[in-house]
């Protein structure tokens, strides 16, 4: 009897780690999480490497970026959430999109519970990096010559994110 429920719980903890965007999986993911239901998650690099594609990979896992004009959430107009590409959770509203003419996704405010920022010296400058509060994935840098109401430019890689289109 114990060693029974011990694999059941075992089996419910495990289903509770799997909740993970696949590149065009989105049936799993939360609806706007509530701060505390962010929990961090941890896999290993080979982990990702199976969840993610290697362009995926290269910029949630190493902070690359993607090639300006290259992705399609550029043009992406309708009304819905955008989600991080690693693990589902979702960082903007498309309300809050706006066209940079940088060519990479641009919004002007971001779930805040839902990233970290930490300072980036890679260049000659500093930039401020942000990354997914749940898996750690990179997703872009914020800067401070966006539009009203916030000033801010969220410039993200295409990529890193996942469009879910709201029904109705
Ligand atoms: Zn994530």
């Amino acid at each position: 009897m114990m060693a029974r429920r011990g694999f059941l719980a075992g089996l419910a903890a495990l289903a509770g780690g799997l909740i993970f965007a696949r590149p065009g999986y989105t049936a799993a993911v939360d609806a706007p999480a509530k701060p505390d239901s962010v929990k961090p998650i941890k896999l290993s690099a080979d982990e990702w490497k199976e969840r993610l594609t290697s362009k995926q990979y290269r910029i949630l896992r190493e902070e690359g970026t993607e090639r300006a004009g290259t992705s399609e959430l550029n043009a992406e107009k309708r009304d819905g959430d955008y989600l991080c590409a690693g693990c589902g959770l979702v960082l903007f509203d498309s309300k809050w999109k706006y066209d940079s003419r940088t060519g990479w996704p641009s919004f002007y405010d971001v779930y805040s519970d839902h990233i970290g920022t930490k300072v980036d010296k890679k260049l000659f400058y500093e930039r401020t990096e942000y990354h997914c509060a749940r898996c750690g994935g990179h997703q872009g840098h914020v800067f401070d010559d966006g539009p009203d109401p916030t000033g801010l430019r969220y410039c993200n890689n295409g990529l890193a994110l996942e469009f879910r289109p709201r029904s109705g």
